[in-house]
């Protein structure tokens, strides 16, 4: 899949759907369900973002992190990614950006957030137009639909 377009490092938001409910066993945080709807998960790759895309968007691969237990299911869709070119606290600066504008709500405690302070870095998507929310913090996103599925 043509990557080019996407900043070479940077942090991202991937979109996903969930298209009925699900319930998911997410390595150490044991059951985790999914109400049918839109999610976002908040990213950084400060090296080789086009490459993280690419893996996040692929069905098929080794389960590393929490996002793969959901990028792997057959009832979550990878819609896209939507990318900016900055350093890794903007990864965790996305997420509060999103809650303090209504865009979005934390959905699961402790997903894929073993390494900072925050609480989840998945989020239910609560205004479609999420991305407006973004434009005066992080300036317009360069986004990279999923055309594989
Ligand atoms: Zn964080």
């Amino acid at each position: 899949m043509a990557t080019t377009g996407l900043p070479a490092c940077g942090v991202y938001l991937l979109e996903l759907r969930v298209a009925k409910p699900v319930t998911v066993s997410v390595g150490r945080l044991g059951e985790v369900r999914l109400e049918t709807g839109m999610y976002l998960y908040v990213g950084s790759a400060q090296r080789n973002l086009p490459a993280r895309v690419r893996r996040h968007f692929a069905c098929e691969k080794r389960i590393r992190w929490h996002i793969d237990y959901l990028t792997t299911h057959p009832a979550v869709d990878v819609i896209g990614a939507a990318t900016w070119e900055r350093s890794r606290e903007w990864e965790c600066r996305l997420g509060r950006v999103l809650v303090a504008h209504g865009a979005a709500a934390e959905a699961v405690a402790g997903f894929g957030a073993s390494d900072c302070h925050c609480r989840t870095h998945l989020f239910r998507v609560l205004l479609s137009d999420w991305r407006a929310s973004l434009i005066e913090p992080l300036g317009e996103c360069a986004f990279i639909a999923n055309v594989q599925r």
